[in-house]
């Protein structure tokens, strides 16, 4: 039987998450969850000078944030643990001394400026340039003589001739010509591990069964699996690759700032539900198949298999986003809708969070909810139902100071006041019938005035159901008012 599946996300938290980590967190996740497998969450902060522990407590919230719960890692625990590198440094450490006495790997003195000088000298005469193996069988009296001059040593790992080859779950057979992988550094001067040797130890030791990552990993690939050689492990053993198509900006460039990768907090401030983003990106290189675009955290997993994925670029479409954004916010319940509205309203300080406020919220959700893309949207949809010292719009005033609009108001005032019932009905009834049937005017033209005089804005929810919610004193008080202007 196979072994059981155990994949794991290992981001290097060196600024926030953003659109290409998450997707790749959301593969392993949907993987780990359709296999009925686990899934590993492992922070690699070993480059110190880059990450922080801010980015690496963003990391965690945005995962919890967008529901890929973990079974083994930061704040679970689990029996591989500790999962974050920096508390695992003395197990690289053994490691590469147990390769440097196997003669797997070695002491390089080079300096930094000797390397330069002769990468240069290789691009000068055409061939890959990388390290050469200059220390590579150094005798005592050389080592002595770098010692004496205060060098400090590099541990490389030997890359022996010939080439690598594996099998991509994705890509199918890759292969590696070993020309161009040189020997590497798997421990810096200052004793501190690389990404290659941690990256390498920890899948082993924490029992990785499948590597789902970037494209930009793969050329990483042959190294690691040189240390797998190094620890003795058995071809057998060795965890499964599947890298994951590059995802490209709309422009077919790389994705960045500018197309769209931006972190993953920017589309939580910007009301973006977690389940929209996690459909969203589970498009980007797979498929659930017949052309559909709507999936479910749920379907994800039970459709989720690593055979499905493309091998060619996917291509990311904040449109596409946008309407799958939609298309949630417009699934949920009153009252999860509610949930999502209330913080985005307190924190654009349109309510305080008092109980008649989150009541009147709950009766002017439904009006808006086939309307919006975004829950940062809300705010400016609703304020209008909470400002104490109402004002129209600056920018609408000179919209409804003019003759014709002053005569609307002033017919529209009078059929309102006389409404006996107010509710969306009765106001849309005296509304068209004095408006539209008597004066002859067009809708916009007609509904537009009082929709600024009532709302302040030519941006609001559908009018009726506004002017309803808003209620029959304010609404008549707004339009007295407007015709005062
Ligand atoms: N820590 C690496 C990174 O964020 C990824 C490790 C891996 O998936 O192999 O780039
Ligand atoms: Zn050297």
């Amino acid at each position: 039987m196979d072994k059981k599946v155990k994949v794991r996300f290992a981001p290097s938290p060196t600024g926030d998450l953003h659109v290409g980590n998450i997707r790749t967190a959301l593969f392993d996740w949907a993987y780990a969850r359709h296999t009925g497998g686990t899934f590993l969450f492992r922070i690699e902060d070993t480059d110190t000078t880059r990450v922080t522990d801010e980015y690496i407590q963003a990391a965690i919230d945005t995962l919890k944030w967008l529901g890929l719960t973990w079974d083994e890692g930061p704040e679970v625990g689990g029996d591989n643990g500790p999962y974050l590198q920096s508390q695992r440094l003395d197990i690289y450490a053994t490691w590469a001394q147990k390769f440097l006495d196997q003669k797997d790997a070695y002491y390089c003195y080079c300096t930094p400026v000797e390397l330069e000088a002769r990468r240069e000298a290789q691009r000068a005469a055409n061939v890959a340039p990388g390290y050469d193996g200059a220390c590579r069988d150094l005798t005592q009296e050389q080592i002595s003589d770098y010692k004496a001059q205060g060098r400090d040593a590099v541990v490389r790992m030997r890359m022996p001739d010939g080439s690598t080859t594996f099998v991509d779950q994705i890509r199918g057979e890759v292969s590696f010509d070993h020309k161009f992988v040189p020997d590497f550094v798997l421990v810096r001067g200052d004793g501190s591990p690389l990404y290659t040797l941690a990256v390498a130890v920890d899948d082993i030791l924490m029992k990785v069964t499948h590597i789902l990552r970037g494209e930009d990993l793969l050329s990483s690939t042959p190294r690691q699996i040189r240390v797998y050689q190094a620890m003795g492990i058995k071809l057998e053993d060795y965890p499964l690759f599947a890298h994951l198509p590059f995802v490209m900006g709309q422009d077919n460039t790389k994705l960045s700032k500018r197309n769209g990768e931006v972190s993953i907090a920017w589309y939580r401030e910007q009301g973006y539900l977690p389940e929209a983003i996690c459909n969203y990106l589970a498009l980007l290189g797979w498929s659930p198949g017949e052309d559909r675009e709507n999936v479910t955290m749920k379907e994800l997993c039970e459709l989720f298999t690593v055979e499905k994925v493309h091998s060619s670029p996917a291509r990311f479409d904040m449109k596409k986003l946008e309407a799958i954004n939609g298309d949630k916010i417009r699934a949920l319940t009153l009252d999860d809708f509610l949930a999502w509205s209330l913080p985005f309203l307190e924190k654009a300080g349109v309510i305080t969070g008092t109980q008649p406020e989150i009541d009147l919220v709950r009766s002017a959700l439904p009006i808006i909810q086939e309307r919006i893309v975004r829950l940062s949207e809300i705010p400016q949809m609703l304020k209008f139902l909470f400002v104490e010292n109402f004002e129209v719009d600056a920018d609408c005033i000179s919209k409804i100071t003019d003759d014709a609009s002053k005569a609307v108001l002033k017919r529209a005032l009078k059929e309102l006041e006389a409404l006996s019932q107010w509710n969306h009905d009765s106001i849309e009834g005296a509304l068209r019938s004095s408006l539209i049937e008597e004066l002859g005017l067009k809708p916009r033209v007609a509904f537009g005035s009082v929709r600024i005089a009532t709302t302040g804005s030519t941006i609001s929810p559908p009018l009726f159901e506004s002017m309803e919610l808003l209620g029959k004193e304010a609404s008549l008080a707004r339009i007295t008012a407007a015709l005062a202007l």
